[in-house]
C-alpha cells in the first residue's frame, strides 16, 4: 500500500500501568499512532477498541 509512513510511539499501558499484562505482552508499553492519544471510547479505562490499553490505535496484531 502506498499510504504515507505511519509512526508509532511507545506508550505506558494503562491498564496494567506498566508493570506489564496480557494486553502489552507484560511489556508494560504499547506501540500507539503518533501522536498517541487517550481512547476516546473509553478515556484511557480500557476498551475493546483500544485493545485494554487505554490508548487510540494500538499497535496491534491488525497492522
Ligand atoms: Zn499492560
Ligand atoms: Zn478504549
Amino acid at each position: 500500500m502506498a499510504d504515507e509512513t505511519i509512526s508509532w510511539e511507545p506508550a505506558t499501558c494503562r491498564h496494567c500501568e506498566g508493570a506489564g499484562c496480557t494486553y502489552c505482552n507484560k511489556t508494560g508499553t504499547v506501540l500507539v499512532r503518533a501522536p498517541k492519544k487517550i481512547c476516546p471510547a473509553c478515556d484511557g479505562d480500557g476498551c475493546i477498541y483500544c485493545g485494554f490499553t487505554g490508548w487510540e490505535r494500538p499497535k496491534g496484531k491488525y497492522e
